[in-house]
């Protein structure tokens, strides 16, 4: 499941291509792409609109036509790209629109990928948290807001509506980093250790959105550009072998239905 990283270097990827171009047609393979929305609402909304902007917002890739809004989630294994061309007999394309001279193609192989159309953001600020990368994620904000909550910390880090954008990745990253252990609860953390945290978050997700964002399975972001953040992890997918840290060995155990990576040795609950 790509997260912020992935997600935003997709995002900047297409934007590039798609500036100031205007909305030509729209051919849809797997109607259940679109969510909250039918393909006569869609041609009639954004009939003669151009992209204004592309940005993330959270997990979302946000197509920002002025008037209204295309958000696009890609779940699990959807790729969005865009190319000059297309060929028709191209398998696993979930649909695909037309831009003046180019294509915005998006390939879904497990199809739980959606589009949702929206005049604004209203509906996606009302349900999603704090963006990590933004100002108002601060040392006050983090003290305040994780020690008022009596949460797992690894399943706090994967709410959505509290913090978004970090998936199990990025988790268990950042708690290597803050040496604080995936079960800690939250209100029981040092303030040290959470003030870590919050630098830990934002370099461990600046620093992939450097290197492109991570791939560890077979999800690439451009056509021939795939995320090497996974040559940084500290932790993730490496249970068995030694911590860089203090040298025990990591551990993988399930929080929250997700398999998690830690250091029994320097991640601690005190
Ligand atoms: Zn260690």
């Amino acid at each position: 499941m790509p997260e912020l990283p992935e997600v935003e270097t997709v995002a900047k990827s297409i934007e590039k291509h798609l500036i100031a171009k205007s909305f030509k047609s729209i051919h849809v393979n797997w109607i259940k792409t679109l969510d909250n929305f039918s393909l006569s609402d869609f041609k009639h909304k954004v009939k003669g609109l151009s992209v204004a902007r592309v940005y993330r917002r959270a997990k979302y890739i946000i197509i920002d036509f002025n008037e209204v809004l295309l958000a696009v989630h890609l779940r699990m294994t959807g790729k969005l790209y865009v190319v000059n061309s297309i060929k028709p007999d191209q398998k696993h394309i979930s649909l695909f629109l037309k831009f003046d001279n180019k294509y915005l193609i998006f390939e879904d192989t497990r199809k739980f990928g959606r589009f949702y159309l929206f005049d604004n953001l209203d509906y996606l600020n009302n349900k999603l948290g704090i963006e990590p990368l933004s100002n108002n994620f601060s040392k006050e904000w983090i003290l305040e807001n994780i020690k008022s909550k009596n949460r797992q910390i690894k399943s706090l880090l994967l709410d959505q509506s509290f913090i978004c954008g970090i998936g199990n990745i990025y988790a268990d990253e950042s708690l290597w980093f803050a040496k604080i252990h995936p079960l800690s609860i939250s209100s029981a953390i040092p303030n040290n250790k959470l003030i870590k945290l919050q630098t830990s978050i934002v370099k461990v997700l600046s620093e992939s959105i450097k290197r492109g964002g991570t791939t560890i399975r077979d999800y690439t972001y451009d056509f021939s550009y795939v995320g090497n953040y996974a040559l940084n992890l500290k932790v993730f997918n490496r249970s068995g072998k030694k911590c860089l840290r203090c040298k025990s060995i990591i551990l993988k155990i399930k929080v929250a239905q997700r398999g998690t990576h830690y250091c029994p040795n320097c991640q601690t609950n005190k």
